[in-house]
């Protein structure tokens, strides 16, 4: 029993051995053993680092693909756009009148469309009898959120698209003085768009595109109602 247990105990003495020779041995190159806890820290430093930055990353994906629509982002994106925007309202009245003060008469023939009443328009002249009148469906006109206004002219009764008549004598033509009027008032001309040129049209974007309006980011004071499910 005793010649039994003995080799057992040299052999726990032996196993701490290679342990306690280890310091020995690499006592040449001392800088091994003190630097190893040096090392776990800056495992550890690198761990935090390294899940800080892909969580950073992360969010910094999910903010584009929610920028770009492919996830659900905004808090506000259930909202929506029931009416014009107040200081576009503003604007328009302001327009009608000093354009009125100089002889001309200013027909508002649009202002806020709902998404619905847009895919309606779009449908004109394309699935639907009529001229195309629109190159924007639901959601892609600032129209739809509140931020634009369509003008004409009015003659007696009738409400005319004539951009040369000179009805105020002034030597340029009605349409291009509202147009004038508009833009000293804030608004952006649709005449000035190079692809679809849209000459009744004004706008005031508020500094907003269209891709932020469509996530439901939209400009202080507009008037938003909560969307029915
Ligand atoms: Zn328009």
């Amino acid at each position: 029993m005793n010649r039994f247990k003995l080799p057992s105990n040299r052999q726990l003495q032996s196993t701490p051995q290679p342990q306690s020779s280890s310091p020995k041995k690499s006592s040449t190159k001392p800088p091994t053993n003190p630097r190893r806890p040096m090392r776990k820290k800056n495992k550890g430093a690198k761990l935090l680092f390294s899940t800080a930055l892909l969580l950073a990353m992360g969010i910094a994906a999910w903010k584009v693909l929610a920028f770009y629509g492919f996830v659900a982002d905004s808090p506000r994106s259930d909202q929506r756009i029931i009416a014009l925007h107040p200081d576009v309202q503003i604007a328009a009245d302001q327009l009608v009148q000093q354009a009125a003060e100089r002889g001309i008469e200013v027909a508002i023939t649009s202002d806020f469309r709902s998404s619905e009443e847009q895919d309606r328009l779009y449908r004109q002249g394309r699935s639907e009898k009529g001229n195309i009148v629109t190159q924007a469906r639901g959601g892609q006109s600032y129209h739809n959120y509140g931020l634009a206004i369509d003008f004409a002219l009015r003659d007696g009764s009738k409400v005319i698209w004539d951009m040369e008549k000179d009805g105020n004598q002034s030597g340029r033509s009605d349409w291009m003085e509202v147009v004038d009027l508009a833009k000293a008032l804030g608004f952006d001309w649709g005449g000035d768009w190079s692809n679809f040129p849209d000459y009744p049209h004004l706008q005031m974007d508020f500094g907003y595109t269209l891709r932020q309006l469509q996530h439901g980011q939209f400009p202080p004071g507009s008037l938003v109602a909560d969307s029915a499910p």
